[in-house]
């Protein structure tokens, strides 16, 4: 028999990382209850220091996410280590429930603190107030009348020894935010397909020294092979093995012809793996992402507000987008921590103007 739920909150936040914190900040701030469900692996954890954010350049990531836990606790926001591991919207015609044994009752009346019934105004096309529930790794039941998901992306490297190892040191995804510490190093790029191109003459930025490993992953042709060879960028083809590394730094790429390309650091672009169990248990519609031809993965669809395409779901982060650095989940968090307050408002004054009418002599 599984737990009995938590008690109901207005809003929980799956995800504690920038996004997550930043929407419990607004919600919080806005006085709502909510609760931060958190599995504490943000992704760039691996990271020593985090760069590119105004006012905390350099501040390593767990240092950013320990200020926005004490930030957040300070307007009452629960934040609990926990995964979730399945969630649902519980008040909708044919729930069947966790266990396929029928929906119990949805609590919507009692379902947050403000109380809005199941009288509620519609919002966002749903007939009355939604009822979402989740369910952690631990065996507990939350419930809420919003969700934020922000469980971010899992990225899913070429699968080459080594790399996963050095992913955030001198394996790195995004120029703008370590471009700048590796610049006139030895960079090279590996190539996941074509997106290679145009990551190899963004790198070229901080360096005169730019290999691009296709690693039989592409061919450029001849247009990109003229641009790359105008900047500079030396083509090696070839599969890449294995990366060499030396006193704990990386020193070269390894090619399964046996050569070796020296460099510093390397760039590679991840595939977007978003958590199935959140994602499609709520039945959030995705998107295909495509960069420059290259299939990236997905992300959860969502309105410039954060609104999924689930009643009372938001979405903010690297969930909607592998391309969201810190300051942009930290923005999309915020907006979506605002929009979510105003449905709940919406939905308040329709239940209070319900209950006028039903208690008018
Ligand atoms: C190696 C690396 C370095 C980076 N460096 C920088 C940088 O210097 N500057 C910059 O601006 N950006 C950087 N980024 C990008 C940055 O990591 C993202 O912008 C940021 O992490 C997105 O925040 P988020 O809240 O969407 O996701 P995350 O930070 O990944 O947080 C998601 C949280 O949700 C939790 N979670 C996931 N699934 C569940 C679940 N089922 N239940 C409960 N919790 C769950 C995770 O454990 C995690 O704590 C870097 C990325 C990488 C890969």
């Amino acid at each position: 028999m599984p737990d009995a739920p938590l008690t109901p909150v207005d809003v929980l936040v799956l995800g504690g990382g920038a996004a997550g914190l930043s929407a419990a900040l607004s919600l919080g701030r806005s006085r709502r209850t909510v609760r931060v469900l958190d599995a504490g692996e943000p992704r760039n954890a691996t990271s020593p220091h985090a760069h590119n954010l105004l006012t905390h350049d350099g501040t390593p990531p767990s240092a950013l996410l320990a200020a926005g836990r004490d930030e957040v606790a300070r307007y009452g926001v629960e934040v609990v280590t926990a995964r979730v591991v399945a969630a649902r919207r519980v008040d909708v015609p044919g729930d069947v429930g966790w266990d396929g044994a029928g929906s119990e009752d949805t609590g919507a009346a009692d379902a947050g603190s403000s109380g809005a019934g199941s009288d509620g105004a519609g919002w966002n096309g749903a007939a009355h107030e939604p009822v979402l529930e989740v369910r952690t790794a631990d065996g507990g039941t939350h419930r809420a009348r919003r969700l934020v998901v922000a469980t971010g992306m899992r990225d899913v490297l070429p699968d080459v020894p080594g790399l996963r190892e050095r992913w955030g040191r001198d394996v790195l995804h995004c120029p703008y935010c370590h471009g700048w510490e590796v610049r006139d190093r030895r960079l090279a790029v590996l190539a996941t397909g074509p997106r290679a191109v145009h990551a190899a003459l963004l790198v070229r930025q901080h360096s005169a020294d730019v290999t691009l490993l296709t690693h039989d992953a592409f061919a450029p042709d001849a247009e990109q092979r003229a641009d790359l060879a105008a900047r500079g960028v030396r083509v090696v083809p070839g599969r890449v093995t294995a990366v060499r590394v030396e006193d704990d730094a990386l020193t070269g790429i390894l090619l399964a012809d046996g050569d070796v390309v020296p460099c510093d650091a390397v760039f590679v672009g991840s595939r977007a793996v978003l958590d199935d169990a959140v994602v499609d248990g709520l039945g959030l519609q995705t998107t295909a992402l495509d960069f420059l031809g290259e299939d990236v993965g997905r992300a959860v669809a969502v309105d410039a507000t954060g609104a999924t395409s689930v009643p009372g779901v938001w979405a903010a982060g690297n969930v909607t987008g592998p391309q969201h650095a810190l300051a942009a989940s930290i923005a999309a968090g915020s907006l979506a921590g605002a929009h979510v307050n105003a449905s709940l408002v919406t939905a308040d004054v329709a239940a209070a103007r319900a209950a006028r009418i039903t208690t008018r002599p």
